[in-house]
């Protein structure tokens, strides 16, 4: 049911293929790799509704999915943003991650990954959000065939015989538009999968993660660390420079929620000599906090992730515990599968959004997502709850995966989004 107000059609009958709400990463992501695997054969619309620049003039925007953050991308994302033809300037502000510290605080055991071990030339790759958000946003612009509307908040889908019917409340007037397909790509707490009535799965893990940019005064040399203390794991991945040159990394640290609030206020020297206190002097010493920004951590699941003319992608689908820096990595194959599935159906002139197209991108891609999850959660299990047995039990199997070569390769192999099942974006000319 659409909302009361002005309601205009945008440009007739039957307007796009493929509709997307959510212009964030994950939304941002999958127009891309749909127009270029259908050779821009698919009418698109993706509809934002925070306000975009029209221009970022070179410094990084800061909105939401384009926040603080600086995310992990795994060497199989890098195989789909290269061949999306981004990755070149994605990485004039990326860090590549050449060896992986994963340590326990007060226990001897920890596990060293290397790339060149494994043959690649990265074992991943750090981004600010923001300079991802750029970089995917004026690949967006450059692309004729993808229409970009914003702020767009998109507040209704009817389905219909021919396609459904979406109301997109544009800069304060209502307007509907027609479409083959709606992918729902608002993020985890997605009004869309509410409004449809589709239910979540979800595990509160009672944790916030703290976000901060730390500098050192030792350079990182591409080394990223994980590494399980008392209050709850903490990663810190190697960053671009800060503007005066000091070595930067990026913090992500999930504890409980109170704990998180006293150090969120707590001034900038008393958190870094927490935080060194808590980490170690591996990484020489932390001189300088940026701003701190925290996240409540839940895994949520939805229920249903298509039905007829609906699609649901990224965290609006799936959203992970950070800590595994898994979430992006895995939406972007999904993305990428799903591109697949409907550039091809579309090539064979089948229509994009009945159900027997989009149950062969389910049947793809579940594997692949399956295993993320178990993935995921059980390293989060895993680490969530202090106490000597399971402390032990880590123990035992971090000095384990540094002895046996295979277990540590086929961790690695997790990580980077490489096992059967996994779409690593070959398929993309
Ligand atoms: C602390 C932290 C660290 C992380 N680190 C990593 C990592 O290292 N590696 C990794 O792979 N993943 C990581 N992740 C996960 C990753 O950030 C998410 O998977 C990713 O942001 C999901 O993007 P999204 O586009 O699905 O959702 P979002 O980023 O939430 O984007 C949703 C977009 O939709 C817009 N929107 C909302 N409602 C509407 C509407 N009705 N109409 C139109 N637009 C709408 C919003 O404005 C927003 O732009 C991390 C997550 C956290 C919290």
């Amino acid at each position: 049911m659409s909302q009361t107000g002005a309601t205009e059609n945008v440009t007739g009958a039957s307007d796009y293929d493929v509709v997307i709400a959510g212009g964030g990463m994950v939304g941002i992501s999958f127009a891309l790799l749909l127009n270029r695997l259908s050779r821009a054969n698919v009418r698109i619309l993706v509809a934002e509704s925070f306000t975009v620049p029209a221009s970022t003039n070179g410094t990084p925007v800061y909105r939401p999915s384009f926040d603080a953050r600086a995310t992990a991308l795994s060497y199989g994302s890098r195989c789909i943003l290269e061949n999306l033809g981004i990755w070149n300037t994605l990485q004039q502000h990326a860090t590549s991650i050449t060896d992986i510290h994963v340590s326990e605080r007060n226990r001897f055991g920890s596990v060293a990954l290397n790339a060149q071990q494994r043959g690649w030339p990265a074992l991943g790759t750090v981004v600010e959000n923001a300079w991802l958000g750029n970089v995917l946003i004026s690949e967006l612009r450059k692309q004729p065939g993808i229409e970009w509307l914003s702020p767009a908040q998109v507040i209704d889908c009817q389905n219909g015989i021919d396609g459904a019917c979406i109301t997109i409340d544009h800069d304060g007037t209502q307007k509907t538009v027609t479409t083959k397909l709606l992918a729902i790509a608002d993020g985890a707490q997605s009004g869309l999968r509410t409004r449809l009535n589709i239910g979540t799965r979800e595990h509160d893990y009672q944790q916030q993660a703290i976000i901060a940019n730390i500098c050192c005064d030792k350079p990182h040399a591409g080394w990223a660390y994980e590494r399980f203390t008392d209050w709850g794991p903490m990663a810190l991945l190697p960053l671009t420079p800060a503007s005066d040159a000091a070595p930067r990394m990026a913090l992500v640290w999930t504890m409980k929620g109170e704990r998180a609030q006293e150090l969120l206020s707590s001034s900038d020297a008393e958190f870094l000599a927490t935080l060194q206190q808590r980490f170690g002097q591996r990484q020489g010493r932390f001189t300088r906090v940026g701003q701190r920004y925290s996240y409540d951590l839940k895994l949520t699941e939805a229920s249903e992730q298509i039905r007829r003319q609906i699609v649901l992608i990224g965290n609006a689908a799936h959203s992970l515990h950070p800590v595994a820096g898994q979430g992006f990595n895995l939406a972007l194959r999904d993305v990428q599968r799903l591109a697949e599935v409907i550039a091809q159906a579309t090539a064979e002139c089948e229509s994009i959004g009945e159900l027997t197209v989009l149950r062969r991108y389910r049947e793809r891609q579940q594997l692949d997502q399956t295993r993320t999850l178990i993935f995921s959660n059980r390293i989060t299990a895993l680490f969530e709850k202090p106490g000597l047995v399971v402390g032990g039990l880590r123990h035992v199997g971090l000095l384990a995966l540094d002895l046996n070569v295979d277990l540590k390769n086929r961790f690695v192999d997790q990580t980077a989004g490489f096992h059967p099942g996994a779409a690593l974006g070959n398929a993309i000319g």
